[in-house]
């Protein structure tokens, strides 16, 4: 899948996200879904920082079954190096469960929840990278109807760091 720069929503909201806050750094953010589930030693002697959340999100399988998850796992590993900020992000995938299929699907998740967890993360960067006091984000759990998670189908499961619904502490 060819992707133009500028095009997929995800960067685009960031851009706009970072904007917003004026920082004169640079901040790029990268998809990578072999993002390690936590920092060796050697990435935090780097400057790497890491931030997991998760957020409400719909998943399309190409059998046409299609549903929604309040555990969509999202990691973030983040740094300020000199002028230029880099952000690495790993949305979890889940497994259909009608299908044989064992390929796993990416998630979708609106821009108003993206904008929540980019919000989120940006607490973050200001808190750990900028060094400024930030206050505890306060978190509005979302009641929604989804099926029950199935744990066997779920990516984070299976590396275990899903359903651990505190942010990490970094
Ligand atoms: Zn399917
Ligand atoms: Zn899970």
């Amino acid at each position: 899948m060819a992707r133009t720069p500028g095009t997929n929503p995800w960067f685009d909201l960031f851009a706009r996200c970072m904007e917003e806050m004026e920082f004169e750094e640079r901040w790029t953010l990268n998809f990578n879904y072999n993002l390690d589930p936590d920092l060796d030693v050697e990435k935090r002697k780097e400057g790497w920082k890491i931030y997991k959340t998760s957020s409400f999100g719909r998943f399309d399988c190409p059998c046409s079954n299609s549903w929604s998850s309040a555990h969509v796992v999202i990691l973030f590993h983040y740094r300020l190096r000199r002028d230029r900020g880099l952000v690495l992000m790993r949305a979890f995938r889940q497994q259909c469960r009608n299908c044989s299929n064992s390929s796993q699907q990416k998630p979708q998740i609106t821009n108003k929840q993206l904008k929540q967890v980019f919000d989120r993360l940006i607490l973050k960067i200001l808190k750990n990278c900028y060094g400024e006091e930030v206050g505890n984000v306060q978190r509005k759990l979302l009641h929604r109807k989804t099926k029950p998670h199935e744990t066997s189908l779920c990516e984070a499961c299976a590396l275990g760091i899903c359903r651990n619904q505190d942010d990490e502490v970094d």
